[in-house]
Parts: C-alpha cells; structure tokens; sequence
C-alpha cells in the first residue's frame, strides 16, 4: 500500500478521507523547482538580493522573476525579507543591537521605500511579460495598518492576489480583520514560535521553546485558520513545520489549506497525509493541544 501511495505521488495531496490539503513548494529561484507539487508557496526573493555589493537592477529582478514564473503557473511571491538573519549589507540600513525586533522584513519599507517599490514593479513586470497571476505576500507583517498599505501598494501595481506573512503574534491575533484587507494569509511558523516564546530561532538550546508543537503556537495557527474558513480564503503555513510529515497532520487538523516546504520534503508530508483521515488530524490537532 505504501509503495502505490508514493507511485500516485504527484496530483494534489489529500487525506485519506479525500480533504484536498495544496502541498507546495518552498524555493529560492527557479534552480530550485521540482516536479510533483501543485505550485509554490513560497519564492523567497532575498536570494537574489544576498551577497551583493549593489541592489540587483529593476530589469535582472523582471528576468529572474519570470524565470520562475514561466516554469510554475502558480507562485506566491515574498517581498524582500531582509534584517537579522538574513542582513543585506548594501541596504546599509543602521546597525541595530536587537535586529530580530527591528528594521526587517516589510519594515525596511520605512527606511527605504524604493526598494519595495521597485521589487513590486518588477514582479508586475515580470507577470506581463509571461502572462501569469502571481500573488504576492510581505513578510513581517504586524499591524492592519502595514496591511493595508502593502495591498493598495501591490493593488496599484496591478497584482491581483495580495497577502501577508503571519510571523508576529499581533499579527495572528487580528487574523480575521487582515483578512479584510488582503486575499490570503501565509503561516511563518519559524519566524512565529521565535516572536511567541522570545526565543532566537537560530538557538540550539532553545530548541524545546521553538518546538512548534507547543500549544500557544497551535493556538495562534487555529486561531488564523478559523479566521480563513470565516472569510472563505486560503491560509496556508509556509515554515519548516509544513515539511515535517509529524507536524503536517496537526497542521492539517487545525485547519490550514496549503503546506508549503523544502521540495525534498514534499513526498514524506504527501503520504503522512494520505494515511490519515481529516477527522485523525483533528484529533492529532486536540491532543496537542491539550
Ligand atoms: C518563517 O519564518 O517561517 C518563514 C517561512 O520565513 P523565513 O524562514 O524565510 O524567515
Ligand atoms: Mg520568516
């Protein structure tokens, strides 16, 4: 039975019981890209952007972005993610003595407003010229105000599908009323377990307070899946907890619509799904909740 549910390994996932649950790609250019998922989840553009001297110009980010668009007809692009982890030194954004909680993210906006700006052509560009519908989503997002600014900004570019990145407490907290302002919601949950246990993410003796089984993580994931149900749109989880063929039942469970991971990933979460009903991932969800 295992050996025919990986030989039927390539159509959408679905749970035993035949709940659809998209299964989606995390990738950082089309380099990246594989066979066997329904489309990607989450194209982190800070790829192109590290190791640079300069910004990559409005025409190099058209060029990569199309490369990826014209290979997958269904993409969530992410908006710059820079900051922290992740520090892109041409920016030259100010040294900060606590970057986790400082200029990154869609907050770089505020600093620098071009570069969202120019990015967010580019993707519209990019869309045009190969004839596709990306959606497109910040990261960082925390309060309805940064919302709402980002999706009329996307919005007057012409990108139909706007999102943001639940990776802030406050930003899961007020779910419902996001979901007034943009089309869908997209889980960080690596960026959400180290903003809701204060825990760096990157801090191997931290590791118990970042599990993402931890019930006030789980609490917040329901919390902005039910606000997606309410409202009808798609909330996905894009951090490494929807690669995890343990986790993604629970994650299932508790609501979300799409998984989206590293593309080695995909075959394991595919057929963890496929073993379960969605009436086990619901109980799997309860249990740990408890
Ligand atoms: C996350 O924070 O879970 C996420 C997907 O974004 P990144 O890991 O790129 O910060
Ligand atoms: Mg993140």
């Amino acid at each position: 039975a295992r050996r025919a549910r990986l030989a039927a390994g390539t159509g959408p996932g679905r749970t035993a019981d035949g709940h659809p649950v998209k299964l989606l790609l995390n990738i950082g250019s089309a380099a990246d890209l594989r066979p066997g998922a329904e489309g990607v989840g989450l194209f982190r553009t800070e790829f192109l952007f590290l190791d640079r001297k300069q910004a990559p110009s409005y025409e190099e980010q058209v060029a990569a972005y199309a490369d990826v668009f014209a290979q997958t007809g269904s993409v969530i692009v992410r908006t710059l993610d820079a900051g922290t982890d992740k520090p892109l030194p041409f920016l030259g954004l100010p040294h900060e003595e606590n970057p986790a909680l400082g200029v990154r993210g869609l907050r770089v906006d505020r600093l620098l407003p071009d570069v969202l700006d120019t990015q967010l052509d580019a993707i519209a560009e990019a869309a045009r010229r190969t004839g596709t519908e990306p959606w497109v989503m910040a990261p960082m997002v925390t309060t309805m105000a940064e919302a709402s600014a980002f999706a009329r900004q996307a919005r007057a570019k012409g990108i139909a599908k706007v999102g943001v990145m639940i990776e802030v407490p406050a930003a899961a907290l007020r779910a419902s009323r996001l979901l007034q302002e943009v089309d869908f919601l997209s889980i960080g949950t690596n960026d959400l377990a180290q903003y809701t246990f204060a825990a760096d993410r990157q801090h191997s003796a931290l590791a118990d307070l970042l599990d993402p089984r931890q019930p006030a993580l789980l609490e917040l994931i329901g919390m902005c899946a039910r606000a997606g149900r309410e409202a009808g749109k798609p909330v996905g989880v894009c951090g490494e907890a929807a690669g995890d063929p343990l986790l993604a039942p629970l994650l299932v469970g508790l609501g979300v619509t799409s998984l989206s991971m590293a593309p080695v990933c995909v075959p394991a979460v595919r057929e963890a799904l496929s073993a379960l009903t969605l009436e086990d991932c619901r109980k799997r969800a309860e249990a740990a909740l408890e």
